[in-house]
């Protein structure tokens, strides 16, 4: 589903992805663990395709297209989410208006009638519902005043709403307390959890893979994929650390 070859990328003119190789197959939730400064957030960046990210070399295929070819909004009409470690803050605008013209921007890139705001207002409602997010959080805007816990479940609603068929997410469990980790890793599950879907989960620590079981586990460190192992290469890294394990 996602075929990542030989991807380098650098920021400013500081090579950061140094020839990074990874497939994820459909149906498959992959784990990316890896120490602070190892390119896990810029490769989340450059698959989103944020401007000042440049590869300079590699290719990423996603459900068989170039995905580097596209512009980011392209990307996401595609079926490609992104989940972020600092969610921004819209002033002025509440979480109902941006996910539904989000939404409804999506649905007309891809040919599909835009959904009324009635229809719009009951999904909203079920996928809130899902992640335990009151209703009146969903009127409110977006990110402003959310506490981290909040806006990380909000996010997961967006996910809900969008129902890519991909998700990257990248420390979705960083700022979440025990309670708000397992309403989020639930969230995951039912939302991304299908034989036709993917996801890559950016975490540094092992404890949201309880929640959320990987298929896979790699090891990212100095901008390349150094190991790839089952779920208990995770535990393996939380007790030895990841020096030990990818010396
Ligand atoms: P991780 O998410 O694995 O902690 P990042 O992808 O955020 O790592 O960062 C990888 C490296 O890129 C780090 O050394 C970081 O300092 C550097 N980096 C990140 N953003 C920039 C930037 N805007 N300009 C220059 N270097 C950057
Ligand atoms: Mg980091
Ligand atoms: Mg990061």
């Amino acid at each position: 589903m996602l075929k990542i070859e030989n991807l380098h990328a650098e920021i400013g003119g500081t090579k950061i992805l140094k020839g990074l190789t990874l497939e994820v197959a459909a149906g498959e939730v992959a784990a990316i663990m890896g120490p602070n400064g190892a390119g896990k957030s810029t490769l989340a960046y450059v698959l989103g395709g944020r401007p000042g990210y440049e590869v300079t070399a590699g290719s990423v295929t996603f459900k068989g297209q170039d995905l580097l070819d596209l512009e980011p909004h392209e990307r996401a009409a595609l079926g490609m989410f992104l989940g972020f470690q600092y969610p921004v803050e819209i002033p002025g605008v509440s979480n109902v208006q941006f996910l539904r013209e989000a939404l409804n921007s999506q649905r007309r890139a891809r040919g599909e009638e835009p959904l009324s705001g009635g229809e719009f207002l009951k999904l909203a409602r079920e996928k809130a519902a899902l992640l335990k997010l009151d209703m009146d959080m969903m009127k409110r805007q977006v990110n402003v005043g959310f506490s981290g816990g909040e806006k990380k479940r909000a996010e997961m609603v967006q996910m809900g709403i969008l129902d890519p068929a991909f998700a990257v997410l990248d420390e979705t469990d960083s700022g979440l307390d025990i309670d708000a980790l397992r309403t989020v890793g639930d969230g995951i599950n039912a939302i991304m959890r299908a034989p036709d879907k993917g996801v890559l989960l950016i975490t540094h620590y092992q404890r949201l893979l309880d929640y959320v079981k990987p298929d896979k586990v790699h090891v990212l460190a100095a901008g390349r994929i150094v190991k790839t192992g089952g779920p208990e290469l995770a535990l393996q890294l939380e007790s030895e650390g990841y020096e030990a394990v990818t010396a």
